[in-house]
């Protein structure tokens, strides 16, 4: 690599999620910048919602969040996290060209570890990098560049997850916020497991909207969405499943905002968020009802 190495550690491989990774054979790494505005410039979460803006792991949660103040200090985590934002900024190409002499030498660790590399390129942002080409490298993307490392990520952005050009190496998990459970239930629907918060314990099934009962699986074991139970690895389905975490950070575990689920620990809720959930929930289901007495599928 002929430019300047900006970041001694651009991955992190040992943050509470990634150590879990090598009792499944895996060495997980991870890149975590300054999310969504956080930097003070940009954009790096395009489809963010007010409640997982409050809340993100990427400055809440871990490392990122031992300061006194959680909305105002900041510390080596987060200043860390802003220079690499704003790398990506100044010269995205130079971020990118680090980002692969980083993944270069990952793959040669996880190889001498005789571990699987698993790469996360967004841990705290999401963009979209299957869209990115890198010139120094024929103009290959990240993806095509290490066609044997698997990626995953979370996303907001439903077009990500549905797109029938991404990558084969890159699995996308849907994350559910307190505003997209139409997008939650499109990639449901179609096969996509849907990440989602639960406050205080997992169930063992959840209804996005009230719509229909998806099977709940415990997301916290690890990070390696790929090795989830999915409709491409399970027989018989079609569907797809619910992947629960817990609120992670003193945040979450506080939030009344909607991003954190907690109708299933008390169904019949009566805030105002809940009533204003179930008015979008009849909206939503009277449109259906009306799209098939209309002879269209719902
Ligand atoms: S989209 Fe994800 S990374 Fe971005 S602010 Fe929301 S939770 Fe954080």
């Amino acid at each position: 690599m002929g430019q300047a190495i900006q970041f001694q550690r651009f991955f992190s491989t040992d943050s509470a999620k990634a150590i879990k990774a090598s009792k499944f054979g895996h060495l997980n790494a991870i890149n975590y910048m300054a999310p969504h505005k956080s930097a003070g410039r940009g954009n790096l979460c395009a489809s963010a919602s007010p409640g997982c803006i409050a809340l993100c792991l990427g400055w809440y949660s871990g490392q990122a969040s031992f300061v006194a103040d959680l909305e105002n200090d900041i510390n080596n985590v987060r200043k860390s996290r802003i220079k690499k934002t704003n790398y990506f900024f100044n010269d995205t190409q130079g971020f990118l060209n680090e980002a692969v002499y980083h993944i270069n030498k990952l793959v040669k660790r996880a190889n001498k570890l005789g571990l699987k590399l698993c790469v996360r390129m967004n841990g705290s942002s999401d963009i979209p990098f299957e869209r990115i080409k890198i010139q120094a490298c024929d103009n290959k993307t990240v993806f095509e560049l290490f066609p044997n490392v698997q990626f995953v990520d979370y996303t907001k952005i439903l077009d990500r997850v549905l797109s029938p050009s991404k990558p084969h190496n890159l699995h996308l998990t849907l994350s559910r916020s307190e505003t997209n459970w139409r997008d939650c239930l499109t990639a449901l629907e179609n096969g996509h497991n849907v990440a989602v918060v639960f406050a205080e314990e997992l169930p063992d099934e959840y209804a996005i909207c009230k719509h229909y009962n998806y099977e709940v699986i415990d997301g916290d074991q690890h990070d390696l969405r790929h090795l989830d139970q999915s409709k491409w690895n399970r027989p018989n389905e079609y569907l797809g499943f619910i992947v629960g975490l817990l609120p992670k950070g003193r945040k979450a575990k506080l939030d009344k905002s909607g991003f954190v689920v907690r109708d299933h620990l008390e169904p019949y809720m009566q805030d105002d968020y809940a009533l204003e959930y179930r008015e979008e929930c009849r909206e939503y289901e009277l449109d259906a009802l009306q799209a098939l007495s209309a002879g269209y599928a719902a």
